[in-house]
C-alpha cells in the first residue's frame, strides 16, 4: 500500500517535472536535450541525422514489413520510415508526440514520410488515408490522435489525397497492447474494429500507424475493411517499425 502510494507520488512528481522542463526549455532537442538553433524544430541536426532510417524506398527487395503480413492478409504496399528499438533515438522522438503534447513532431515527420512515399510507385494510386483509430477516452486524454497528425503531414504533401477518420470504428477500450504476446494481442483486437460500408467507394486505402510492432491491429482493421469492401486494395504506412 505504502509502496503504491510512493509510486503514485513519484509518477505525479515526474509528470510535473516533465511539464516544467518543457516550459523552461521549449527549444531543447527531444533526444539529447541540447539547445536547438533557429533552423531546428524538435531535434538537433546531429540527432536528426542519426535517426535509424529503414531505407526501404532505396530497394526493390521484399522488406521485413512486407513479410510481416505475408499469409495473413492481402496487402498492396507497405512502408515505414524509421526503425523503432528499445534503446535507439527514434524512441524519444515518438515518445514526445505520444506523451508530451508535441503533435507538431508527428505532423513534421508525416510530411517527411509523405515525401518518401511519393518515390514509391505502389502508393501512387492511394485515394484515401485512414489513421489508426484511437479510443475516444485516450484521444480525450491526449488531446489528439497522433496517427491523424502523421496522416495530416502526409496529406499536406500529397495534395490530392484526403484523410478520412470516420470509416473505422473502434469498439471498446482494451488493455495496452505493448506487454502482450502476439497470440494474446490478436485475440485482444481481432473483433475490435468495424468498417463503414461507404469505404467501398475507394479503390485503394492506406492505413496509417505510428509504430508497427506485430501488425495485429492493422491486420484486424484490414479484415474489417475487406468484410464490407472485398475488392478494395489496402496498403500500410508506419512512421516506424520495430526492429526484429
Ligand atoms: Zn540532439
Amino acid at each position: 500500500m505504502i509502496k503504491r502510494r510512493l509510486e503514485i507520488i513519484r509518477e505525479i512528481k515526474n509528470y510535473f517535472l516533465d511539464g516544467f522542463r518543457h516550459v523552461v526549455s521549449p527549444n531543447a532537442c527531444v533526444v539529447c536535450e541540447g539547445e536547438l538553433v533557429q533552423s531546428e524544430s524538435f531535434c538537433c541536426s546531429v540527432c536528426f541525422s542519426e535517426l535509424a532510417q529503414t531505407h526501404y524506398a532505396d530497394s526493390e527487395m521484399t522488406t521485413e514489413l512486407d513479410e510481416l503480413f505475408f499469409g495473413r492478409i492481402p496487402i498492396c504496399s507497405t512502408y515505414a520510415l524509421y526503425y523503432y528499438q528499445k534503446y535507439n533515438t527514434v524512441k524519444p522522438v515518438i515518445h514526445a508526440f505520444k506523451y508530451k503534447n508535441r503533435a507538431d513532431i508527428a505532423v513534421f515527420l508525416g510530411r517527411l514520410l509523405g515525401e518518401k512515399l511519393m518515390q514509391i510507385s505502389g502508393f501512387s494510386s492511394v485515394d484515401i488515408l485512414i489513421p489508426t483509430p484511437l479510443h475516444l477516452k485516450k484521444r480525450y486524454l491526449r488531446g489528439y490522435n497522433q496517427t491523424e497528425k502523421i496522416a495530416q503531414g502526409i496529406s499536406s504533401v500529397w495534395s490530392n489525397v484526403q484523410i478520412n477518420d470516420q470509416l473505422i470504428l473502434k469498439k471498446e477500450h482494451t488493455k495496452s497492447q505493448t506487454k502482450l504476446d502476439k497470440f494474446t494481442r490478436w485475440n485482444n483486437v481481432s473483433d475490435l474494429f468495424v468498417s463503414h460500408p461507404s469505404i467501398a467507394q475507394y479503390r485503394h486505402v492506406a492505413l496509417v500507424d505510428d509504430v508497427i510492432t506485430t501488425g495485429s491491429t492493422l491486420e484486424a482493421i484490414a479484415r474489417s475493411i475487406l468484410k464490407v469492401a472485398p475488392n478494395i486494395q489496402i496498403s500500410i504506412i508506419g512512421l516506424a517499425v520495430t526492429m526484429r
